[in-house]
């Protein structure tokens, strides 16, 4: 349903399904691995994302709450495309957003890690904003809860 790629172009994947999710988080972990203000993640069944061309390199690292992810990287670039957490949310992934052909079609659904933003970043007033991470229920759509409790069971 979308597509998108590393910054080279020898990396390509297409979603298979609607986003659960898209959140904007300000951790101080994602101000690191980003080195801008903030990542913004589409968060999707690791099953509905599908390398569609080129060789991933992945590395590893911790987010804010001791989760270790591991980030699917073109070999060539370098570019991050996708991040797998370990452990209960191990098959989702978290796509960035800006990695997508339009990214404009995975608009921002709330922001997380308020507290830690840089200063200059103005939050919006028309999706809810979380001084650290919400609850699922708060936030995600009964279709999207639903599709996230079969990945548990
Ligand atoms: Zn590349
Ligand atoms: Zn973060």
């Amino acid at each position: 349903m979308l597509a998108g790629g590393c910054l080279c172009g020898s990396l390509r994947y297409e979603t298979r399904a609607p986003p659960l999710f898209v959140h904007v988080c300000h951790c101080t972990r994602c101000q690191k691995s980003s080195g801008s203000a903030f990542t913004i993640s589409m968060l999707i069944e690791t099953f509905n994302v599908a390398l569609t061309q080129g060789t991933q390199d992945d590395c590893r690292i911790t987010g804010a709450s001791g989760t270790r992810y591991d980030i699917t990287r073109c070999a060539d670039c370098g570019t991050a495309l996708w991040g797998r957490a370990h452990g209960r949310s191990e098959t989702l992934a978290f796509v960035r957003v800006g990695t997508l052909d339009e990214p404009d079609r995975a608009p921002p659904m709330a922001h997380i890690h308020i507290g830690t933003r840089q200063r200059w970043v103005a939050l919006p007033r028309d999706i809810p904003c979380f001084e650290e991470m919400y609850a699922l229920d708060q936030v995600w759509s009964p279709e999207s809860l639903a599709r996230f409790r079969i990945l548990g069971s």
